[in-house]
């Protein structure tokens, strides 16, 4: 009998994966028009929005796209002559400077943080296709920022303040040390504010006891 497909899984699920960056590169180009913004600069205005009330000098943008201060420096220095950033003296500390969006910035970080078309895309799916969606993608994610494809992802996997399985609790196992509440594989970020990189070692225990018992 012949075989219904003889490529491999892993040829597809990639397949299928770049089919979904190319929906999103379109839409994103449609969408911005003269306004365009390359992903980089799309990114740090996302940033910016998230840090809204946070100090953000430009060493910590350049830490988060995993870009050298010279390639991020020329960067803002674009989206200064756009007018949708500006540079301001950080209150304690007069020789440093950070990073705020405009107001013309944040409608456009606004617009660049929703998906609207990626959300009708997943609302057929069940709350537990969604939770294995997550993990799948957040391990993906871990992959590629392993790569250096990616620049850092504010995950709970890889934050100081996460816990994984310490509770006795099959909704809610995990604990978020910062906010002191349980929380469970639902719940996990992937984008969070409050995140900081756990030290190598401890990333890499937090991982390993995640997928073992979180996969
Ligand atoms: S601070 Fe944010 S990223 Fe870190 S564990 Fe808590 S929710 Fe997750």
């Amino acid at each position: 009998m012949a075989e219904v497909n003889h490529e491999p899984l892993q040829n597809r699920i990639a397949n299928g994966l770049a089919k979904i960056a190319l929906a999103i590169k379109s839409r994103a180009w449609r969408e911005g028009g003269n306004q365009w913004l390359p992903p980089l600069q799309a990114q740090t205005l996302r940033l910016l929005l998230k840090r809204v009330g946070h100090d953000t000098p430009v060493s910590l943008i350049a830490q988060d796209l995993a870009v050298t201060m010279p390639t991020v420096s020329e960067m803002l220095r674009v989206l200064m002559r756009k007018g949708m950033i500006k540079r301001v003296q950080s209150k304690d500390d007069h020789r440093v400077f950070n990073i705020e969006l405009t107001a013309k910035g944040k409608r456009e970080a606004a617009r660049l943080s929703e998906w609207p078309y990626l959300l009708a895309a997943t609302q057929d799916l069940s709350q537990a296709e969604q939770v294995s969606l997550l993990k799948a993608t957040i391990k993906v994610i871990r992959s590629l920022q392993d790569q250096g494809e990616i620049s850092t992802a504010r995950m709970c996997v890889t934050c100081r303040y996460f816990r994984p399985h310490a509770h006795q609790d099959e909704v809610n196992p995990h604990h978020c040390e910062y906010v002191d509440a349980a929380f469970g594989d639902h719940l996990l970020r992937v984008d969070c504010s409050e995140h900081q990189a756990a030290p190598d070692e401890a990333q890499q225990a937090n991982w390993s006891a995640w997928l073992k018992t979180g996969s």
